[in-house]
């Protein structure tokens, strides 16, 4: 069993985001603490959060996930680039308390030609200053495509920069299907094989939640083009495997793909007729 949802528009309010979400057949759900591209996030309502909580319990929702601005880059060059990233990152973190206990993923950044160890280095620091103690969220490194400088392509960084970060119970990892395959990671053919990689590199008690996505390149191509399930490089076959390996029950599942609201509920429906 997985639980499976998409992107939904946080402009609404968590409420919305709930109702969206089952009307469209999900049991979770992402969105973007704020415009994808950065500024303000939406004043919290306590009535919206409590109308929320009941109804989460209701519809018997797993974790959401919510994702940071893409704008956010922790190992930019710019001091005051990253000093954006982190007051971002902790500004979430201290809203997501409302709403206790569920994730939230960045994307680990972009080293800008600094190189990957110093880019690394950045995003563990940043790190190491937002995680605090007491915070119930868990924060989740997504898997990156490798696209221009980004850090995080390979399961070697993502592991460095787990092993550099103090509150190591604080910090997982998102699993991005069409990152991974961009990655040069073979889910079509050697599924099996990748998350062993995965498990013996990172852990798979470090793998939190999947981005459920096909691809519109091929195996290692670097790009993150994001395409609907089964009409992309990847294929339902080899989405069907994912959703069904036993190292990714019990996680959530969300949808990045290029939809609609009737496209994601006609997608969540054909993924659930694939439970064997
Ligand atoms: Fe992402
Ligand atoms: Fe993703
Ligand atoms: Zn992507």
């Amino acid at each position: 069993m997985i639980y499976i949802g998409t992107h939904s528009s946080s402009s609404r309010g968590y409420t919305d985001m709930a109702e969206q979400a089952h009307r469209i057949g999900a049991d979770t759900f992402a969105f973007f603490t704020r415009n994808p591209r950065g500024g303000n996030a939406k004043k919290i309502s306590e009535q919206d959060i409590k109308t929320f909580l009941t109804l989460s319990e209701k519809y018997h929702f797993g974790a959401f996930v919510a994702h940071a601005p893409y704008t956010m880059n922790p190992c930019a060059a710019k001091p005051e680039l990253r000093e954006f990233a982190q007051n971002m990152m902790i500004d979430d973190l201290n809203r997501l308390e409302y709403t206790p206990r569920n994730y939230y993923n960045f994307h680990p950044g972009s080293h800008v030609g600094q190189g990957i160890e110093t880019g690394i280095a950045y995003t563990a620091a940043m790190l190491n200053t937002a995680l605090s103690p007491e915070q119930s969220t868990i924060v989740l490194v997504e898997t990156m495509a490798g696209k221009g400088t980004e850090i995080g392509r390979t399961f070697e960084e993502i592991r460095e920069i787990l092993d550099r970060v103090k509150l190591s119970d604080k910090i997982g990892v998102c699993l991005d299907t069409c990152h991974i395959w961009d990655g040069g990671y073979d889910i079509v053919h050697n599924l099996d094989a990748v998350i062993q990689k995965f498990d013996s590199i990172i852990g798979l008690n470090r793998l939190k939640a999947v981005h459920l996505n096909d691809s519109m390149n091929e195996l290692n191509s670097h790009k993150d083009r994001h395409q609907k399930i089964g009409q992309g490089c990847i294929g339902s076959d080899a989405l069907k495997r994912v959703v069904n390996h036993p190292a990714f029950q019990g996680l959530p599942f969300i949808l990045e793909t290029p939809n609609d609201e009737e496209g994601w509920a006609k997608e969540i429906a054909m993924i659930r007729s694939w439970f064997e």
